[in-house]
Formats: C-alpha cells, structure tokens, sequence
C-alpha cells in the first residue's frame, strides 16, 4: 500500500471513531390496525456516540418501548431512518441485544450459565466450549461466577437482572438497549442495580441505550437524555449530564435538575429552541 492510500485509511478510521455509532433520522412509528392508526412517535431525531449512556425519557405510552423495538428491528418506521455504523437497520441482529423487564424470560431448565450460553450458541457467534468461557467471564463481571449452575427460579430479582445484563453483553452487541430493565425491582435492588450497571459500564465502555420514565433513574444512568413528549412521542428536549453516580444523588444540584426535567416534560417551561446552562447538566431544547 503506498503512503497515500495509508493516508486515506487513517484519516476513514478517524472518520468512523467519531461518527456516531446510531443515528435515529426524523423517525415516526405507528400501529396498524384494521380499526385505526396509533401513532407512537412522530418526527423523533437522535443519535448515540460509541459508548454513550443515551436515556430516553418520558411519560408512560410517550413511545419509548416503540422506538427501541424500532432500533432493535422489530418494527420499520413509518418515516424517516434508522441507522447503525450507517447501514440501515433491517431486521433484528445479534449486534442489538435487548434486555426487557421481565426477567422471568430466562427459560427456568437451563442453568444460569447455559442461561448466558444460549444465544451465542444459537446465533452461531461460537462453540460450545467458547461460548461457555465467554458466558463464566461474563457472570464473573457481574458478581454471578458462584452462581453460574443454579436455576433462575433459585435467584432473587437482582440476581436474575444480573443474569440477564450478563448474557445481553456477553453477545458483545455495538450497542446494549435495555427497556426499563429495573422497573419490577424492589426501590432498595433498583438503585443497587443501576449503580452495578456504571460499575459494568466502567470496566466495559459498552454503548446503552436506555428506556426509563423514571427522572431520577435517567440522571442516574445517563450521560445524554432525551426528552419525549407525551403521545404521540416528539422530541422535547436533550440534556447532557456532565456528572453521574449515586454519590451526587442527595445533592440539591441533582434535585434541582429533576426539578428541571419536570417542568420540562410537562411542559410548565415552555421549550423554544434555548440552550440553557445548568450547574449539573446543560440542556438543549429542541422543540
Ligand atoms: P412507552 O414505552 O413510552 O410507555 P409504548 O411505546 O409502549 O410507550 O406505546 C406508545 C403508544 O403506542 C401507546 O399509545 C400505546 O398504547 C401504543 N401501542 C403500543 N403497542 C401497541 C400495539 N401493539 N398495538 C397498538 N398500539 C400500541
Ligand atoms: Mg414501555
């Protein structure tokens, strides 16, 4: 390869690191009936870095579960693209992975760590036996190796959220969406789960999206959030957080920008195309 050309292949690899890895594009969703059309969100525009830790946040029904079955290609929009690493997204592949709520979707007659094996296997990503290394080295990262030949019915919710984060990421998707994951824990597993994901996001550097209508959940979690208005989902607003952690939690700068998101979501502040500058995060309102 001459040097031009090795030129030209650097300067790509530079292009492709700081491209954003997902790109949703003016993305409406609906569902089709024979009575009628719901539309789920309309218009919705986003996109998420190489290990961002992208919210998306609001009211119940707003349309989140649709646009991460959307990402996940489940469903095609309406309008609009979604793209990942530039291809269009057509279908489902194992290079999105999804956790849901229920945990009780692990099948309760295979071991944890077949558990975590499972879908490497049936996807074909790899062997047996490196599919089980690959599932011990990942239970291990999520405090389960002692754990790897029990059932799912022997573990308490927590654990079983474990399992599941555990068998999502051993797939090493580009990027790990999660819908509400701790919604059906207990308050006291739910904060000790969300800080065990950035302790994970930590050592991984994985890239999330993920779904909440909890404000306080998506401080917690997310670098970015985006806000979406009640039904039909639009894009109401997007707020970098500039710090993260459960220590800041108590803080009266964390409360006073749950304060702000609220105003903002049910729209008691009026959103206008303002960026505003906040102590703890700047927001950037889009509609
Ligand atoms: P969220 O996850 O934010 O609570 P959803 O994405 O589940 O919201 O739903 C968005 C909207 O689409 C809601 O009005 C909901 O009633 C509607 N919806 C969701 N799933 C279906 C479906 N399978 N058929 C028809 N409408 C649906
Ligand atoms: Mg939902």
């Amino acid at each position: 390869m001459n040097a031009h050309l090795q030129g030209h292949t650097v300067s790509n690899l530079q292009a492709v690191a700081t491209s954003p890895l997902l790109h949703v594009d003016n993305v409406s969703l609906e569902y089709r009936t024979a009575q009628r059309v719901v539309r789920a969100t309309h218009h919705v525009s986003f996109e998420v870095g190489k290990a961002d830790r992208f919210v998306l946040l609001g009211p119940s029904g707003c349309g989140k579960s649709t646009l991460l079955k959307a990402v996940a290609g489940f469903i095609e929009p309406q309008e609009g693209t979604i793209r990942l690493q530039d291809q269009a997204i057509k279908g489902p592949g194992p290079d999105r992975i999804v956790v849901f709520q229920e945990f009780d979707q692990l099948p309760p007659w295979k071991t944890v760590k077949q558990n975590v094996m499972f879908p490497l296997q049936v996807s074909g990503t790899l062997p047996r036996q490196e599919a089980e290394q690959r599932a011990l080295h990942y239970l291990e990262k999520v405090g389960l190796a002692a754990f790897a030949d029990a059932y799912p019915h022997t573990l308490s919710g927590g654990m079983k959220a474990r399992v599941a984060i555990a068998r999502a990421l051993a797939m090493q998707p580009k990027i790990l969406l999660m819908d509400e994951p701790f919604a059906a824990l207990d308050a006291l597993t739910r904060r000790k789960m969300q800080e065990e994901l950035l302790l994970l996001w930590e050592e991984v550097r994985f890239t999330l999206l993920f779904v909440t209508h909890s404000i306080e959940e998506a401080l917690v979690v997310g670098n970015r959030i985006l806000l979406l208005s009640p039904h039909p989902g639009r894009v109401r607003a997007e707020i970098h957080s500039h710090q993260y952690g459960l220590h800041s939690l108590g803080g009266s700068e964390f409360q006073a920008s749950a304060r702000r998101i609220h105003r903002l979501l049910f729209d008691e502040e009026q959103a206008q195309n303002q960026v505003f500058d906040l102590d703890f995060t700047d927001v950037r309102i889009a509609y």
